[in-house]
Order: C-alpha cells, then structure tokens, then sequence
C-alpha cells in the first residue's frame, strides 16, 4: 500500500528543501500543492520576459553563510539591493530609517542634528518596555517618523491599530545614521538570476510532484500511501479549527501591464497613506535591472482573511499564540506528521529562516 516514504503537503520552500533532503538521504517523496503550480508564494510567471512575483515581492536576504551556499547550489544571484520610497501625503521618502529620511523630513545633514531631534522625540514618546508596535515604534524612532512612515501604513497592513499589534514587527526595520537604503542589514542579498522557479526546480529535481490536489480533501487516500506526511499548511485547518480559528492577513494582487518601459523608477514604492487602499506597488523588471519596451507593475491590497482566502501573514498577538500553542500540543503528538513553514508553525518567517528551519528539521528526521 505505502509508495512514498514521505507525502510533502505544499510545495513552498519548506516542502521543497524537505523534499530535496529526504530524497538526498534516499527516501522516496510525492509532493503536492492545491495551486496550479509549484513554488508557493515565491512563484514567479513569466510575463513576456518578466518575473513577475505573483504573491509579493521576495528579496532573498540572509547573513547565514550556509544558507546562502545552499540557495547559490540551484541558482545564481543579481546583485539587486532593495532600496525601497514611501510615499506619505504627497512627499517621498526613503527607505529604511536613515540620513536620507531625516534629511527628507527636518532638512538635517548630519547625523548628530538627526539624532538630537529622534532622542528627544523618544525621550519624551518613548516607553522603557514597550508593550506593542505604536509604543515599540515611537521608542525606536520617535513620533515624527511613526506618524509619517509608520502608523497609517501598518494599520492598513494589518488591518488593526498599531497599539493592537505585537511590537516585534516593527523591528524588522532597521534604523541607522548614514546616508544607505539598503532595507536589509544582511550581508547575502539579490533575486536569483532566471527568477525564483530556478531554485523551485532545483530542489525539486528528480522527485515526483502533484499539483492541484487538495490534501485536507482527499486525507484518508493520501495518507494510505506514505510513512509520514510533511505538512506545510494552516495548522489550524489541519485540525478543523477545533480550538477555533487562527488570524491570518491576507492579500489581493492586482497585476497590470503597461506599455511604457518605466512606471515608477523602482521595484518598490509603499503607499502609507490611510486612504490609499494599496500598501505597495512593485515593479517587477526593477529587481532584475530589465531593459523590455513594457513594464509589469502590481498593487498590493490588505485584505480580512477567511478559510477560502489564502492566508499571507500569521498575526501574532497574544490571542491568537496562545491559540496556536493549543495546537502546537497537539501536533506534538501525531507520530507521522511533521509540521513546517509559516502557515503550520504560525511563524513570519522570510525566506532564508524558512530555508533554516526546514534543514533543522530534516537534520532531526534523519538523525538516528
Ligand atoms: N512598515 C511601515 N511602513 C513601511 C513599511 C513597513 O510601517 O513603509 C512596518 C509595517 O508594520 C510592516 C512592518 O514594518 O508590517 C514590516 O515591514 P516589511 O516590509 O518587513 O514587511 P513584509 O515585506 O513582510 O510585508
């Protein structure tokens, strides 16, 4: 009865580097996805010579030597450095938080004149433990940059007010004194050359896969085939949302081409204002320095999530982890069923955290 060692449920970069270490360590893998196609949210289509990134922008970033040599084993990399503009009541600024953004706001030119206006602001706005994002932000930055770049963005973002949300998000953006937009402070950056597919492909070389085939609907099937099932799904669905439903954000993309060869002179450009209802809107040949007559550009639309929307961003406030440890427990005792990625272990994970925790778990798996 049993053909597979292992039934990878979702093809995403947890599924796929599970799959390709398992297989590596001569097991035997069918992976499956209920999209059309492979790749989960860094699945590029082809657009008349465009990547286009069809869930949102990805920009590989990590300061992990190793995980860097494992993505270069399936695909180069460009050196595109993501230097983000918001654009906030008519007036753009630069992005991170640097002398560039002070400069934009106050006029100031030096780093001094810039830290003597963000240390007063904190000083006087700021809190010694900050509770959730509008505190944590206004004790990193200050209450001008958390009112101009921040607050209105990240309310639409998620969809709750920034004293709702846990503060760690906020810190995913750095904050420094020289004139440098470069978003990460990673040393290994850039899209792969030939877009994501590349690395999609390599690490599911070799291994059979299924697309179009929801694995919560056929269950009992599909579990006949294999020894343990590798889940990368919403954990909460996986279990019928017994102890209730997690809170995911979810997205709508609006993809557009144009017949210009440059719409907004960057890959891209944020909206912060409220009555703006895109956050983003990329333009996808920026990330590979492309030189087509056209343009692909996408709007990037918050939206409320429900079980049919896909879900993006697991919200991680106290409500919603502690639900999750109700069903991390659970999962703790299934004895064939592994749970990865953002969506099983309710993680914002980025690309290169995904990579890593998918090899601890095959390292685990596979160690006697
Ligand atoms: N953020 C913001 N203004 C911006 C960009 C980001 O306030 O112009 C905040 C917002 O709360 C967002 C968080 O920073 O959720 C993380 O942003 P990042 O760009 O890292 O998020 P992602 O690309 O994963 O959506």
């Amino acid at each position: 009865m049993q053909k597979y060692d292992y039934l990878v449920v979702g093809a995403g970069l947890f599924g796929a580097v599970f799959a390709h270490e398992a297989t590596k360590k001569g097991k035997t893998c069918l992976v499956i996805d209920r999209r059309a196609h492979l790749g989960g949210n860094v699945y590029c289509e082809n657009v008349d010579g465009i990547n286009v990134h069809k869930y949102g922008a990805h920009i590989f970033h990590t300061n992990d030597k190793a995980i860097w040599e494992y993505v270069n084993q399936f695909t180069t990399f460009n050196n595109y450095i993501n230097s983000p503009l918001s654009l906030s009541k008519g007036k753009l600024y630069n992005l991170p938080f640097n002398m560039n953004t002070f400069h934009q706001l106050w006029g100031v030119q030096t780093p001094k004149a810039a830290k003597d206006i963000i240390e007063g602001q904190i000083e006087k706005y700021g809190f010694k433990n900050p509770k959730n994002l509008e505190e944590q932000a206004l004790s990193l930055i200050g209450k001008d940059i958390y009112e101009t770049l921040i607050k209105e963005y990240t309310e639409k973002q998620w969809g709750k007010k920034a004293t709702e949300l846990p503060a760690f998000i906020i810190k995913r953006l750095p904050v420094r004194y020289t004139f440098d937009n470069n978003y990460f402070n990673d040393t290994y950056q850039g899209i792969p050359n030939g877009g994501y597919n590349t690395i999609t492909k390599g690490l599911l070389d070799g291994i059979e896969t299924k697309t179009g085939v929801d694995f919560l609907k056929n269950k009992r099937e599909l579990e006949a085939l294999v020894k343990t099932v590798v889940y990368t799904g919403n954990i909460d669905e996986y279990y019928n949302y017994k102890f209730g439903k997690l809170e995911y954000r979810s997205l709508r993309f609006e993809h557009e081409v144009l017949e210009i060869d440059n719409y907004q002179g960057n890959a891209v450009v944020n909206y912060n204002d409220a009555n703006v209802p895109y956050t983003r809107i990329l333009e996808h040949k920026h990330f590979e320095f492309g030189k087509q007559k056209h343009t692909v550009v996408t709007k990037e639309y918050p939206e409320t999530w429900t079980p049919e929307k896909e879900a993006y961003y697991p919200v991680n406030n106290t409500e919603n982890q502690q639900k999750y440890q109700q069903y991390k427990q659970l999962s703790l005792t299934e004895n064939n069923v592994i749970f990865g990625g953002r969506l099983a272990e309710y993680k914002y994970y980025d690309m290169h955290q995904v990579i890593a925790s998918a090899l601890a778990k095959t390292k685990k798996e596979f160690t006697p």
